[in-house]
């Protein structure tokens, strides 16, 4: 039997997908679990069927692959390399089969095998390699590069263990080591030959005619894991690198040989650690100094790669601007600043200036916070002793910017653009700053604070430098393949090309008040609730009303994004029905769901909060489905897309200011959910779109938040006015949620009570009203319908195609092939 599929060229090469039978792919699964798998059917396990069907589908990816790369270096177009400490791909096999083009086939297929495909897909395990909208971020650019035919890497790591999976014991966040490769290999090749070495530590000599070396303390070997990633209809496919830290011997056989085997052993343990894990806890010493490897780890590799495949083609170093634009996803890569100067005056012999001007011609930066704890500085000490040539290379730039800028005579401090700030911390941001050719914003909103707050000084010597790009989600995943009800629906009604062109999803707005469209898009939105339900109950054994409404708030747990102020509104709802049971009110679920940080102790307690609340909201039998609270446990992309399409209601309900963009707001509003919000990053622009009629918004704006921060806020004062709100913090700390420990919430009590730094009480009450306000319009079943059409068609331009258009014309200089 042939285990391979005889892909039709002429289609392939017009970028259809591959005209492939239900019969031959069928044959080709059954092959793979005999061949690659090993397996007789009748012994065959779940796993194992799932392995032998995404082999089979790779097989698809890997020839669209191969003409992919066949055709960018004949092309000889200026490739893109997006460099990112995270990329939350999420799981690949529904992915790949919807943007092939072969679900019907694959269908089929699972049947006549007397497999569930559904069942096939939940056998994958999520490749949680980040913690949040940034690595997803980096995910979605993935799928919208290949879509648009843009040549392009994604450089990552490959860290053996993601981010944590979480559980809840007795309420609290317990961290689990996630281990994710034990069944995602199907999707990765391992490149032992493309290996690099990359150094650490040790001494630094200059043999008087200019040539450097660099005589390390540790060596290790980065070697390459290549995953393709196809985009829409197959056409093009570009590849996710990741690297994986090896040791460059295998084995100490002389200690071996002598019976010391566990110090034989050492220096591959301490090589291997380096893509260990996900974000190592860093307050310590060591977890800061592994960070720092870590990041120039994949940093180094990842430029020793892209200049062997520029050589191939090319032979001039000084034109690698033509030819090369290098995305920094925050500042985690920002040491590619000093490391791509480093290879083209030590390696290539370049002098500094030469080297700095085409360094400053292929690298941009893309900052993600502007809060100033988030902002990486690292230790000038840790940094010499990790990186000491680097450490020179940086205190030559920062003289030499110093000295370019003093000559101009413009308004700026010199200590705000000092990239060593005291001799004592190098600032990243500025590195990164300093060493770009573009450096963007993610929202219209957080550009703007950029330019006045962080990085105002620079923005004063560079004006044209800093540029907007807001951020996009890709259509693909995120409505196309998690919501086939919705899918359906909108192919039926304006066929497909919003799929790969978002914007004509408005062609359905009109539908908004067509009483046949909008039955059909309720009854997909209700089937979504009577999912969301069974997996509420299956994860954590409580039963909801799927016709309630669904509140949905899910994201990383930071006192920024405010869960605290959700869950205070929940408290004082619970208060209010038991008050007055006979009223009318709105039955709804709050739905909750997002991870803390290991190390960040209120972010945990406030899990266990509203774990707490939970319980007793639950439980209460005044309350019935009036309410109910389900906090769902390890949140990530897998779990988001059962969430997203069921939500009714969005809460993207930060302090203004704080939240750059948000990415979880675009998926919740293209999938029907109206949001709740503050006008803060791409919150803003989601409401100038979708209209102030389908939208709610309340609280401080950003200036507001200045404002009051600068005066001084007093948080006694708001709290002693408010009797609602008064009365949810008391319950706070009088036990009724914690009847076993009294004092278990005092601390997160005494901070609204003293600082509040995120204003959670300042907005309290124009939030609770406009969630009464909700309560009164979703009565209105035909009204909300209406307008949760009216916003899943009226963001088609936050698609992640749209945001990648942009980088392409503003900041890489390369033209999308589609
Ligand atoms: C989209 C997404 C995020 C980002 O959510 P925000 O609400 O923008 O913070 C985080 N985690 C996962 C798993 C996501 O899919």
């Amino acid at each position: 039997m042939n285990d391979t599929i005889r892909i039709d060229e002429a289609a392939g090469s017009a970028g259809q997908a591959p005209a492939l039978t239900a019969e031959a792919f069928r044959e080709a699964v059954r092959a793979k679990l005999k061949y690659a798998v090993g397996k007789d059917p009748s012994r065959a396990t779940a796993k194992d069927w799932s392995m032998a069907l995404s082999l089979a589908v790779r097989d698809q990816v890997v020839e669209r692959w191969f003409e992919s790369t066949k055709a960018s270096h004949a092309g000889q177009k200026k490739h893109v390399y997006y460099l990112s400490m995270e990329f939350l791909i999420g799981r690949l096999l529904n992915d790949a089969v919807c943007n092939l083009g072969i679900e019907a086939q694959v269908r089929t297929a699972c049947a006549e095998l007397g497999i569930d495909y559904q069942a096939q897909l939940e056998q994958e395990s999520d490749a949680a390699l980040g913690n949040g909208g940034l690595g997803r971020l980096a995910a979605c650019f993935m799928d919208s590069m290949s879509t648009l035919g843009i040549p392009a890497h994604g450089y990552g790591i490959r860290y053996d263990h993601g981010l944590f999976r979480q559980r809840f014991h007795d309420g609290w966040q317990v961290e689990e080591p996630e281990d994710w490769l034990v069944s995602s290999r199907a999707w990765e090749f391992e490149r032992a030959e493309m290996a690099y070495l990359v150094k650490f530590g040790g001494q630094i000599s200059f043999d008087g005619h200019g040539a450097t070396y660099w005589r390390a303390d540790e060596t290790v070997k980065a070697v390459a894991y290549d995953t393709p990633i196809a985009g829409w209809k197959g056409r093009h496919v570009n590849t996710l690198r990741l690297w994986a830290s090896r040791p460059v011997e295998v084995l100490d056989l002389g200690r071996f040989n002598h019976g010391d085997y566990m110090s034989a052993a050492e220096k591959t343990i301490r090589a291997e650690t380096i893509s260990r894990v996900l974000y190592p806890d860093d307050t310590t010493a060591e977890g800061k100094e592994l960070r720092l490897k870590q990041e120039y780890f994949f940093t180094s590799a990842s430029l020793q790669d892209i200049l062997r495949r520029y050589l191939e083609d090319n032979d001039d170093i000084r034109k690698l601007p033509e030819q090369v634009a290098i995305q920094m996803n925050d500042t985690h890569p920002a040491i590619a600043v000093a490391e791509l100067m480093r290879i083209l005056a030590d390696d290539y012999r370049l002098t500094f200036p030469e080297a700095f001007e085409i360094t400053r011609q292929c690298l941009s930066y893309t900052n993600h916070t502007l809060m100033p704890e988030a902002l990486e500085r690292w230790n000038t000490n840790l940094f010499r002793k990790v990186l000491p040539r680097h450490m020179q290379i940086i205190e030559w730039i920062d003289y030499h910017h110093l000295a370019e800028v003093q000559g101009r005579n413009l308004p700026v401090s010199l200590d705000n653009i000092r990239i060593i700030e005291w001799g004592s911390e190098i600032k990243m941001g500025s590195l990164a700053f300093v060493g770009s050719r573009r450096v963007n914003g993610v929202s219209a909103l957080h550009t703007e604070l950029m330019k006045q707050t962080v990085f105002k000084d620079y923005h004063l010597l560079y004006p044209d430098r800093i540029v907007n790009e807001t951020n996009g989600i890709t259509p693909r995943r995120w409505l196309y393949e998690c919501n086939p009800g919705l899918r359906a629906l909108l192919l039926e009604a304006i066929g497909d090309g919003w799929v790969d062109n978002l914007e004509k999803i408005e062609d359905a707005a009109k539908f908004a008040t067509d009483a046949s469209f909008r039955d059909k898009f309720a009854a997909a939105k209700q089937a979504n609730k009577v999912r969301l339900a069974a997996e509420i109950e299956r994860r954590i054994g409580l039963r909801v009303d799927p016709t309630a409404l669904f509140d949905v708030q899910i994201k990383r747990m930071h006192e920024y994004k405010r869960q605290l102020l959700n869950v205070l509104e929940t408290i004082a709802l619970y208060q209010a029905i038991r008050r007055g049971p006979g009223a009318e009110w709105t039955p709804r679920v709050k739905i909750f769901g997002g991870k803390a940080a290991p190390g960040y102790q209120i972010a945990k307690r406030i899990i266990k909060l509203a774990n707490d609340v939970a319980r007793v909201v639950n439980n209460d039998p005044i309350i019935g489905d009036r309410l109910k609270v389900a906090v769902l446990p390890n949140y990530n992309v897998s779990l988001a897309e059962v969430i997203i399409p069921a939500a009714d209601l969005s809460e993207q309900i930060s302090t203004a200011g704080m939240e750059a963009s948000g990415t979880g707001n675009m998926k919740l509003a293209l999938n029907g959910a109206l949001t709740i919000g503050t006008l803060d990053g791409a919150n803003v622009e989601i409401a100038e779109r979708v209209g102030p009629d389908n939208i709610y918004i309340f609280g401080l704006t950003a200036d507001d938040v200045a404002g009051l921060r600068q005066r001084g806020y007093n948080p006694n004062a708001t709290i002693d006015s408010d009797p609602t709100l008064k009365g949810a913090i008391d319950a706070m700390v009088n036990g009724t949620f914690s009847p076993d420990d009294h004092g278990r919430f005092n601390e997160v009590a005494d901070r609204l009570w003293h600082t509040d730094w995120f204003l959670v009480t300042a907005d309290f009450q124009s939030y609770f009203q406009t969630q009464r306000t909700v309560d009164v319009d979703y009565r209105d079943k035909t009204r909300w319908t209406e307008r949760s059409i009216l916003n899943t068609t009226k963001v088609g331009w936050f698609s992640s195609d749209r945001t990648i258009r942009g980088y392409s014309k503003d900041v890489w200089g390369v033209e999308p092939n589609f």
